[in-house]
């Protein structure tokens, strides 16, 4: 068979070609058979280009174009021809133009298809899975990649100038605590033994900084055990970054400027930096969040002030229990009757014992459920408490302790935001969230946990403080609401790291056996340090405006863990099993999947 070299890509056929042979490989994206002529889109990486089959320009080609069926693949030789004006497409790139066929190779033939590249949209996703390789053929999925690419590598582009070191870590590891359950990997030649998979490189790159490389990147693949929800993957990658010698504000400063780089490179876009900064504390009381979406206003306000001297038995006894009122102000919408309580009951389902709602028609004009023990000025003690309160503003009240109040509240503030269509759709919002606690209390064990990990700084005077009252040199980077990702200045110090594992409730043997040689380089001379990890796969799926993580991600799971293409994770039988000194319960080798 003849052999015909490709000159260029489907989507790339421009003026230049004019009248000039040239020959296109790709698949068969769409045939219309007119008789005479046969018209077929073919399609590549770069786009589609029309070519047209007429036994005047070769009998041979446009009998063989007769058997083409979708997806096929071939190359195409011929004269690049202009459109007449009535035939131009101009919803395609090449819609000016059209190849004459001469001579046809087909390279390969495809059976009918299990569904089609056209509206592969509307599959079900286990089936795009399944055929991944057909579903990462749609143009919508080219495009998700191309952009993952350029993003990539323009994050590497920036750091390398910024004298950063790539550096990758093992995938075999030990396991750290990060809070998250690890894969283990048995070893066989170690019987008994198990090698867990890195929830992140943090302890490699913590120590990458005691090796002296003073500046470290990798575009790294982290585990988690998790349970599946949604939109998570038991694998993921993130952009993972450590530094010495630096503070909180040069790793923020630093990942400020690789955003504005990226979307400047990637996107043409002007990123306005620095990013906003919130306190943990400021952007809870405010947003019951610790990473709110800041493209709307609708704040919670405390208002149990408001509420001091209320005759309301119920919200009495709040503020006599030391708990709080907080409430979100909405004006500029007015809510029927039968609207407010449907708010009522989604509160109810969001876990709240109640919600009040109290309308302010106008200073002398509320309604309310509870509008007979309301006092005289409540709007004016209102108006205290939110900055400007307009006729027809209603507010939502839930009351409690304050953590499960402003939670409750935080999500009631998405959820109105959303059904008020308030949201800015083409806003990307960045903002930083800094000053977290150091520890969170485990109520159901009992104990103390890191909330970030426990390698993270405490913050100055920690020692003289309440446990709940420490907080962490930890910072979060958040966009739209979403935690792009988080980070730390760490614990370079022995003393202080063997002091926050005691508050832990890790035990000396404990920390010997698991840390030893973390505690052993802190008194080796190692350098104050800090770091941060953006989760790539949520950052290219906020760009590319996807619905889940897994358009960006070329083979994910299902939302089971499930590998539908190569049917992982698979049972493996006892000879193996033997060989790695396992042997399965029988309720786990019953389990199929
Ligand atoms: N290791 C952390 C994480 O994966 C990030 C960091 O502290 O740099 O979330």
């Amino acid at each position: 068979m003849q052999v015909y070299e490709r000159t260029t890509g489907c989507g790339l056929v421009n003026e230049q070609y004019w009248n000039q042979q040239i020959c296109l490989s790709g698949w068969v994206h769409r045939r219309r058979d007119h008789g005479g002529l046969i018209f077929i889109d073919l399609r590549d990486r770069s786009g589609l280009m029309q070519l047209v089959f007429n036994p005047e320009f070769s009998k041979e080609a446009h009998e063989i174009a007769h058997t083409l069926r979708s997806e096929y693949v071939i190359t195409a030789c011929g004269k690049v021809v202009e459109r007449a004006p009535e035939t131009v497409n101009n919803e395609l790139e090449t819609g000016k133009w059209e190849l004459h066929v001469e001579s046809i190779a087909i390279l390969n033939s495809a059976k009918m298809l299990p569904f089609s590249i056209e509206d592969a949209d509307v599959i079900d996703e286990e089936l795009r899975l399944k055929y991944r390789y057909l579903d990462l053929r749609r143009p919508d999925m080219q495009k998700n990649f191309a952009l993952r690419h350029k993003v990539i590598f323009a994050m590497r582009e920036f750091l390398n100038n910024q004298a950063f070191y790539e550096i990758e870590t093992p995938i075999l590891t030990k396991n750290t605590p990060e809070g998250a359950r690890e894969f283990l990997v048995p070893s066989r030649i170690h019987t008994g033994s198990f090698y867990a998979l890195p929830q992140s490189p943090q302890l490699y790159k913590q120590i990458l900084m005691c090796g002296g490389m003073e500046k470290y990147f990798q575009v790294a693949r982290c585990f988690r055990d998790e349970d599946l929800r949604a939109d998570r993957q038991p694998e993921f990658t993130q952009l993972d970054i450590e530094m010495s010698f630096i503070s909180e504000l040069d790793v923020q400063h630093l990942i400020e400027r690789l955003l504005k780089f990226v979307f400047d490179k990637v996107l043409g876009k002007n990123l306005h930096i620095p990013f906003k900064r919130l306190t943990y504390d400021e952007a809870f009381s405010s947003y019951g969040s610790d990473k709110p979406d800041l493209r709307y206003d609708l704040k919670i306000h405390d208002f149990s002030p408001v509420f001091a001297d209320t005759e309301l038995k119920f919200l009495r006894d709040v503020l006599a229990r030391g708990e709080k009122i907080g409430g979100i102000h909405v004006s500029g919408h007015s809510f029927t009757h039968s609207e407010l309580n449907r708010w009522v009951d989604k509160a109810q389902k969001l876990g709240a014992k109640g919600l009040l709602w109290i309308d302010l028609e106008s200073p002398d004009k509320i309604s309310s459920p509870v509008s007979k023990f309301l006092p005289a000025d409540f709007f004016a003690r209102v108006l205290k408490t939110c900055d400007a309160v307009e006729n027809g503003s209603v507010l939502f009240i839930v009351a409690g302790e304050y953590e499960v109040a402003w939670e409750i509240l935080g999500r009631l503030r998405q959820e109105l935001a959303k059904e008020l269509n308030i949201i800015p759709q083409d806003e990307l919002n960045f903002s930083w969230v800094t000053d977290f606690p150091l520890l969170e209390y485990d109520a159901k064990d009992k104990c103390w946990n890191a909330k970030h990990h426990p390698f993270t700084s405490p913050a100055k005077g920690w020692e003289h403080q309440e446990l709940g009252e420490i907080k962490a040199r930890a910072y979060d980077v958040v966009l739209n609401g979403i935690e792009l990702g988080g980070g730390s200045i760490r614990i370079h110090d022995r003393t202080v790291q063997e002091k926050v594992f005691k508050l832990l409730g890790l035990s000396a043997e404990e920390v010997a056996l698991k840390f030893g040689f973390l505690l052993e380089a802190q008194e080796l001379g190692f350098p104050p340090h800090g770091g941060i990890a953006l989760g790539l796969d949520r950052f290219i799926m906020l760009l590319t405006n996807s619905a889940s993580i897994r358009e960006v991600i070329a083979f994910p799971k299902t939302a089971r863990g499930y590998d539908p293409m190569m049917e992982s994770p698979t049972p493996v039988d006892n000879k193996q099993l033997k060989e790695y000194g396992l042997q399965l319960s029988p309720v786990s080798s019953n389990k199929k999947e």
